[in-house]
This record gives C-alpha cells, sequence and structure tokens, in this order.
C-alpha cells in the first residue's frame, strides 16, 4: 500500500468515530435509548434500589419543605445544585449536607451546554465545583447536564474536573404548570423500575411558578409505592452503579 493509499484508508477508517463523537450528545438525550446504550450515565443502579434526585436547588423558598419530609422519611436523596444558587444560600447547601444527603452540581447557570464552547464549559463547571466544595468541605464528584443534555466539551471538562455525569431513568414532569401532585406520582412511577433513578425539581428556579409543590406532594406517594414495590430508596452513592471501565 503507498503511502498515500495508506493516509486515504486511515482517514476514512476514523469517519465513523468522528460522527459517533458529535452523535453521542444527541443520543444522550433520547431515554429508551439512552437507558439500553449508556447504562452508567442514565443512572442505571441495583435492581433492588431507587436512586433519588434533585435538580436545580437549592432554593430557601422550597427546598427546606423537601428537607423536612425526608427526614421525616428517614429517606436520603441526592442533589444536583446550581452553583449560583449555592453561593446565595450556603446555610441551606450546609443543611443539605448535615442531613447525609449526597451533593452533586448541575452547572454554575441553568443553560444549554450544546451552546457554549470548551472554555466556558470548563469554567462553569469547576466554578460550580469550587464554591460547592468550599461550602460543605467536600468536592462534589456527579454532574448532571441542565435540559439533560451533555456535549462533547461537557464530556471533557467534567473528566477533567472530576465530575462524573448521571441522567436519569423517570422523571415526574413536575416542571410544568399543570403538574399535580398525582400527575407527578403516576408519570414517575409508570417509568419506574428496579435500578432506575427518579428525578424531580426542589426548586422552581426553571419551571414554573411553584410547581415544585407538584413535587413535594407527590414525594410521599411515590415513596410508598417503592416501598410496595420492595425497593429501597436512596442516593446515587449507594445506588450500586457500575464503575468506570
Ligand atoms: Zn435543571
Amino acid at each position: 500500500m503507498t503511502a498515500s493509499r495508506l493516509l486515504r484508508t486511515a482517514a476514512l477508517a476514523a469517519v465513523p468515530a468522528l460522527v459517533a463523537a458529535h452523535a453521542a450528545p444527541v443520543v444522550s438525550t433520547f431515554g429508551p435509548l439512552r437507558n439500553r446504550a449508556m447504562p452508567r450515565l442514565s443512572g442505571r443502579g441495583r435492581p433492588d434500589h431507587i436512586a433519588l434526585t434533585f435538580d436545580d436547588g437549592p432554593d430557601p423558598l422550597s427546598t427546606p419543605h423537601f428537607l423536612r419530609l425526608l427526614a421525616g422519611r428517614q429517606v436520603r436523596a441526592t442533589f444536583f445544585l446550581l452553583g449560583s444558587e449555592a453561593h446565595r444560600s450556603p446555610g441551606l447547601v450546609r443543611e443539605i449536607a448535615a442531613a447525609g444527603h449526597e451533593i452533586g452540581i448541575h452547572g454554575w447557570r441553568h443553560r444549554p451546554l450544546l451552546l457554549r464552547g470548551p472554555r466556558a464549559t470548563y469554567d462553569d463547571f469547576a466554578r460550580a465545583r469550587d464554591t460547592v466544595a468550599d461550602i460543605t468541605g467536600h468536592r462534589p464528584t456527579l454532574f448532571r447536564p441542565p435540559y439533560g443534555v451533555m456535549s462533547t466539551a461537557a464530556h471533557v471538562a467534567a473528566r477533567r474536573v472530576g465530575l462524573t455525569p448521571v441522567l436519569w431513568t423517570c422523571w415526574g414532569e413536575d416542571w410544568t404548570a399543570r403538574a399535580t401532585p398525582e400527575s407527578v406520582h403516576r408519570t414517575v412511577t409508570s417509568d419506574l423500575d428496579g435500578g432506575g433513578t427518579i428525578l424531580l425539581h426542589d426548586s422552581d428556579c426553571t419551571s414554573a411558578p411553584g410547581a415544585w409543590r407538584s413535587a413535594l406532594g407527590a414525594l410521599p406517594r411515590i415513596l410508598d409505592t417503592c416501598g410496595q414495590r420492595g425497593y429501597e430508596v436512596g442516593p446515587l452513592r449507594d445506588h450500586g452503579r457500575p464503575q468506570p471501565g
């Protein structure tokens, strides 16, 4: 094979890898496909466990209601905090940590990562991680992208700052104005199976005003249903997710 032919062959061989690199963020946005193709990213864990996760907090108006309810039920969860909101309410962040919940980050600001370049993505992650670490004394290791959409730059930045992205397997559509505790419970539990990860929101900072009340109202019923189906509910750290590699 001549040198130029070799070069051409190598270039052609690289095409599928390039296509895959660009497709990866798109694939990760489609739930059912993602859950099968990327169990670690989608938050699949051990079959007798359900991971309970909250995004968009902390919010001094709403988060304390969730903390009280979870304390009453002796359930711990994972809270994916926005760095900008954590910076505004450091006492509340410490309260979440002191109650034994796990803290991950949801970025500094709630903006789609596909609209950001590599430098801005890295800065956003590092700032959120450092802010939470300064407040709690623990460096977070989990990351959930706003809108659940990762970009290639986000995968690279997350690895550089030591964050593992985790999405979810079911949500409650609790961010809409028409959501009710009944609709949130129904939506979450219709997709719920062992090893799944539930996404709810403990803040309405990106949702319809007061939308968090539907999540709060649904939570006792969701925990009851998990118990009836024999699932233990806890944070992602107890979820037995596959380790890297
Ligand atoms: Zn969010």
